[in-house]
């Protein structure tokens, strides 16, 4: 017999889990893997499985010596079955109906133990309350409510300047413009001020420009110079966090003096939290909107007195 269909006989076994294309021993149809012994397809698979079981005896109409392919193989049941033994099939290796049974049962049982597992361990999942989901779907839309993700406002702060040596008298003038300014509301919205009494928004701003200690008009051009830009999106950011602040759940119900307490103990969090959203790990860089308004961590640092973050800054 002419063995012109690829046997797997030839192929080592590890040569299987290369993703080598599987290939059917008898007829060289793409094969679903080992059945009865041998690398066949799901034909011949059956074929051999019928023939056996039917103790048939077939004849074949030619030389007896047909090549078996997928398209001829249902022509000569004879040679077929000769190729099956050829390769290795074995009757042994067919189930009976009752062991078959059996493994469809056990396969069964199997997958109803995984899912009953599956349900197990969903089960187990920590769930949200509706309290919790209600709680976090507030915060959600306050946040987006105070944080606008096109930075549309950062071209009402005064220009940030990075390059070009600032003579002294000029950046002497930025850094008093920003230690005057920066406290004062420089926006056409007016800080939200909170209900029960407002809350001292110069206050605030002074603190967080004292934390840093006030620049040195000794210190370079460059630095000062981003100074009234940074100054106005802290001002601006810490507005958006107070906002943010009066659409939480009982914020309002608490005393000025503890919203205030709050605001300052944690308003540099948020807005460094805040600012994560526009930093890339990528360049290291905060982006908002226009070229303009991408901060470097260097401009940061030009800025450490402001003692923040800029660039998500709101
Ligand atoms: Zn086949
Ligand atoms: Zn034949």
């Amino acid at each position: 017999m002419e063995s012109t269909a690829v046997s797997t006989s030839t192929l080592a076994p590890d040569e299987f889990d290369r993703n080598v294309p599987r290939i059917c021993g008898v007829c060289g149809d793409k094969a679903t893997g080992f059945h009865f012994n041998a690398m066949t397809c799901e034909g011949c698979k059956g074929f051999f499985r019928r023939s056996m079981k039917r103790k048939a005896s077939f004849t074949c109409p030619f030389s007896g010596s047909c090549t078996i392919t997928k398209d001829n193989r249902r022509h000569c049941q004879a040679c077929r079955l000769k190729r099956c033994v050829d390769i290795g099939m074995m009757k042994e290796f067919i189930l009976t109906d009752e062991e078959v049974q059996r493994k469809k049962d056990l396969i069964q049982r199997r997958k109803d133990e995984e899912a009953q597992r599956e349900a197990q361990r969903e089960a187990r999942k920590p769930r949200l309350t509706d309290g919790q989901t209600l709680v976090i779907s507030t915060l959600v839309e306050a946040h987006h409510k105070t944080f606008d993700d096109s930075y549309s406002d950062f071209s009402r702060f005064r220009p940030p300047v990075r390059e070009g040596p600032v003579t002294r008298s000029a950046s002497r003038a930025a850094s008093l413009h920003s230690l005057s300014d920066a406290s004062s509301d420089s926006f056409s919205h007016s800080p939200e001020s909170v209900d029960a009494k407002p809350v001292n928004f110069n206050n605030l701003m002074m603190m967080y420009q004292e934390q840093g200690g006030s620049p040195d008009s000794s210190e370079d051009g460059s630095r000062l110079s981003m100074l009234p830009h940074l100054a106005d999106l802290v001002s601006y950011s810490i507005q958006k966090v107070i906002g943010f602040a009066k659409m939480i759940p009982g914020f309002r119900c608490l005393t000025a003096d503890d919203q205030i307490a709050l605001l300052k103990s944690s308003a540099i969090e948020v807005i460094m939290l805040r600012s994560n959203q526009s930093f890339s790990l990528e360049d290291m860089s905060w982006s908002c909107g226009a070229p303009d308004f991408k901060y470097q961590i260097s401009d940061v640092t030009k800025a450490t007195h402001l003692c923040t973050a800029p660039g998500g800054m709101y």
